[in-house]
């Protein structure tokens, strides 16, 4: 019942990406910092990010939000690759992990076989990769 009001309700509606995910992720932070140090601005800076990440959420307007995620994207990408990156050579320590210096694809090859040549798997690019 709920479940199909629910789906109803957002039938047409943009709902959440990656932009909407750090919006609510900003919110939490500066929540929490907003009851460490007592600062009301943290709390109200936090409501109208929250405000702001359910507007994109409800909203009609496809293509402004398509853009504005990939507004979003374009200038976190970097940071998002390096954190998956990181994330993986950890969970993964016998392999050493690296991005394509052509087409920036991450890539992976088992640790402790020296100066290796690598070959792209989604550009063709070869290199040399220390593992
Ligand atoms: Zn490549």
């Amino acid at each position: 019942m709920i479940r199909n009001f629910l789906q109803r309700f957002m039938y047409g509606r943009y709902g959440s990406d990656a932009l909407s995910f750090f919006l609510l992720g900003c919110y939490v932070v500066l929540y929490v910092l907003s009851l460490l140090t007592g600062w009301d601005i943290l709390f109200l800076v936090g409501d109208v990010l929250i405000l702001w990440g359910l507007f994109r959420i409800l909203s009609r307007n496809y293509e402004r939000r398509r853009a504005e995620n990939a507004a979003f994207l374009r200038l976190a990408g970097p940071f998002i690759r390096w954190f998956k990156l990181r994330r993986c050579a950890r969970r993964d320590p016998d392999y050493c992990y690296f991005t394509c210096p052509q087409c920036k694809q991450m890539l992976r090859a088992p640790k402790g076989k020296g100066k290796i040549h690598v070959t792209c798997r989604s550009c063709g690019t070869v290199f040399e990769q220390k593992t």
